[in-house]
């Protein structure tokens, strides 16, 4: 019988499963446990609209009332330190234990650090208060360095250079977003910078950085140095796995989890979220998911394998990134394509023997719906390749 849910990490994943258990019926405990001082957030605002200013108040996942409402115990400022899961049992750094019947982990990932001093204008970006320091930093006319041409880097150039500063990307790769765009959409996205003026040095790295009055200097691996006001570092995050380690659960890149987000080493314990895992059948799937659609997704369906409950269709991963005024929106595994179809100037189709397997589409919402829904159909490519044709014709 589950009577008593602990949730750890009060970020997006684990706000989203206290909803999903209640709106699912759950009527027993519900606490949910995190190390930050706000309740749950969706952190997407914090590179666009709360650090540019144009909207500064932080999207909760519920106000107060509607946490109160829902019966969910929120305890905050506290982190969780040890799980003792014969006596399932948490011990959290205020020296208080809680116990559950359930308990998801849902810890998500921390900012990764370069191998420098910890020097003040050296920023990252993860949480509500490193977007405040950010913001209070951000003085118009000053030079921004950001190291790390990924999501994080690209868009905190473009809100910075739309505050007045002036941005230098430098990215190790020899490409923008090559962890998880398609080069020719990542391509779009390198000529929309340029357009606004950031300047993009690819296959670089940064080989020192030193503080001296006033400023930093930023020395590259070809030898070249830079004067910068402040750093921005976005070069990926290191998952929290560290708790469920130390409790003995299999980890990799992640919390190893099934299908339904439960932990490969305890049936009663799940992962999700940027935490998460994935293994089908013996193979650990090639990456985390580190999108705001599977926080919300992997809550509801691990609420649903709690709670006994038959699993949902699962729906296509996608993602999207704002910048330079464009929204791009990937959705399904552009990578594993053998043919792409052009539709105009700002929608790529990737097709895997004939079949939709990824779509790409810069500012085409309504394409983008669709192609999201058609992600496993057969398509005739002529006719999705006419941006004058219906998309959905292309499927019949
Ligand atoms: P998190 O949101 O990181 O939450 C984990 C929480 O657990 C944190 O509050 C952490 O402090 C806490 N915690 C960790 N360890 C403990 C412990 N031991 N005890 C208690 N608490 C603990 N995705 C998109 O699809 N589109 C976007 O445009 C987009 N923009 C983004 C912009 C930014 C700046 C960032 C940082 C992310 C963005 N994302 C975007 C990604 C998306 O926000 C994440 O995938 C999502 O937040 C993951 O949710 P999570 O709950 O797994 O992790
Ligand atoms: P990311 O997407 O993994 O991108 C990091 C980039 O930095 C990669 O291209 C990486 O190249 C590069 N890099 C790594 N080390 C470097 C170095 N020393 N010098 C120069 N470049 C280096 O991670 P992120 O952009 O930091 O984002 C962090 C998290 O926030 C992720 O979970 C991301 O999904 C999330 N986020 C999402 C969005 C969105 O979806 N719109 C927006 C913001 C943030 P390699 O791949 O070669 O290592």
């Amino acid at each position: 019988m589950v009577e008593n849910i602990v949730i750890i990490g009060a970020g997006h994943a684990g706000g989203a499963a206290a909803i999903s258990l209640r709106e699912l019926g759950f009527s027993g405990s519900i606490r949910v446990i995190g190390d930050e001082a706000e309740p749950p957030y969706e952190r997407p605002t914090l590179s666009k609209e709360f650090l540019s200013g144009a909207d500064a108040s932080p999207v909760y996942l519920a106000n107060e009332d509607r946490w109160s409402e829902l019966k969910v115990t929120l305890t905050l400022g506290v982190s969780a330190q040890a799980i003792d899961r014969d006596a399932r049992r948490v011990t959290l750094s205020d020296g208080s234990q809680v116990s559950y019947d359930r308990l998801v982990l849902a810890t998500g990932g921390r900012a990764r650090r370069l191998d420098a001093p910890d020097y003040p204008r050296i920023h990252h970006l993860r949480t509500i208060e490193d977007a405040r320091t950010l913001a209070a930093a951000a003085r118009p006319g000053a030079r921004a360095v950001i190291v790390g041409g990924g999501v994080i880097g690209l868009e905190t150039a473009s809100t910075l250079v739309g505050l007045g500063l002036s941005a230098t990307v430098l990215e190790a790769g020899e490409r923008l977003l090559g962890r998880n765009t398609p080069a020719d959409a990542a391509a779009w996205i390198a000529e929309a910078h340029a357009r606004i003026g950031v300047e993009i040095h690819l296959g670089r790295s940064l080989k020192t950085v030193t503080e001296r009055p006033g400023g930093l200097t930023v020395g590259l691996d070809d030898g070249t140095t830079l004067d910068a006001d402040l750093m921005v570092v976005g070069i990926g995050i290191i998952p929290c796995v560290e708790l469920a380690e130390a409790a003995g659960l299999p980890t990799a890149a992640g919390v190893l989890v099934d299908a339904d987000y439960r932990s490969l080493g305890d049936p009663d314990v799940f992962a999700i979220g940027d935490l998460a895992l994935r293994v089908f059948g013996d193979a650990p799937a090639p990456r985390r998911m580190e999108t705001w659609a599977h926080a919300q997704t992997s809550a509801r369906a691990a609420a649903l394998a709690i709670l006994g409950q038959p699993g949902e269709l699962e729906p296509t991963p996608w993602f999207w990134t704002a910048q330079c005024g464009h929204m791009l929106q990937i959705a399904g595994d552009p990578s594993v394509a053998d043919s792409v179809v052009a539709r105009g100037d700002g929608v790529r189709l990737y097709l895997r023997a004939g079949t939709l397997v990824g779509a790409a589409c810069l500012d085409q919402p309504r394409d983008f719906g669709t192609a999201r829904r058609l992600i496993g159909k057969a398509l005739t490519p002529e006719t999705a390749a006419d941006p004058r044709a219906d998309l959905r014709k292309a499927a019949a």
